[in-house]
């Protein structure tokens, strides 16, 4: 079985509502058939908070999102692949020229992950993401990209 964890995101329709908690049971016959998404894990991962994506005058008291039990559920997808974190992270360059180290520099700071002053590419600003894999990439920021990412 996968871990709920990881269920988090995905796609689902409610196709039954037989083992869902009671508030969800009792307005069940609207919620059949809607589909949403996995917005939350809850009780240990027994139950999925479902995020509908009806519109907010059809759903019952105006409530979007309900939990429902995975067992009432049809997932059929993950809304989007796995996050690739090395996008979030931007190229910075510490040295010059053909000797520059690459760094990782997340959103929103000028500082790379291991603590350096990094500066951007000359022509392309900070618009370039991150490569853990590239050859003159500080090999600091590399494991710790790379740590956020998992085995
Ligand atoms: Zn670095």
């Amino acid at each position: 079985m996968k871990e709920p964890r990881e269920k988090l995101g995905s796609r689902v329709k409610i196709v039954d509502m037989l083992h869902s908690p009671a508030r969800t049971r009792a307005v069940g016959e609207l919620l059949i058939g809607q589909r949403g998404t996995v917005a939350e894990i809850l009780r240990s991962g027994t139950l999925a908070l479902v995020e509908l994506d009806a519109d907010w005058a059809d759903l019952p008291g105006g409530v979007r999102r309900w939990p429902v039990q995975w067992d009432d559920l049809l997932i059929y997808s993950l809304e989007s692949g796995p996050d690739s974190p090395e996008d979030d992270y931007r190229l910075g360059l510490s040295g010059s020229g053909r000797d520059a180290i690459q760094h990782a520099v997340p959103a929103d700071t000028e500082n790379s992950l291991c603590g350096g002053e990094v500066y951007p590419l000359p022509i392309c600003g900070w618009s370039i993401s991150f490569s853990p894999t590239a050859t003159r990439a500080c090999e600091i920021c590399a494991t710790l990209v790379r740590g956020q990412t998992g085995p």
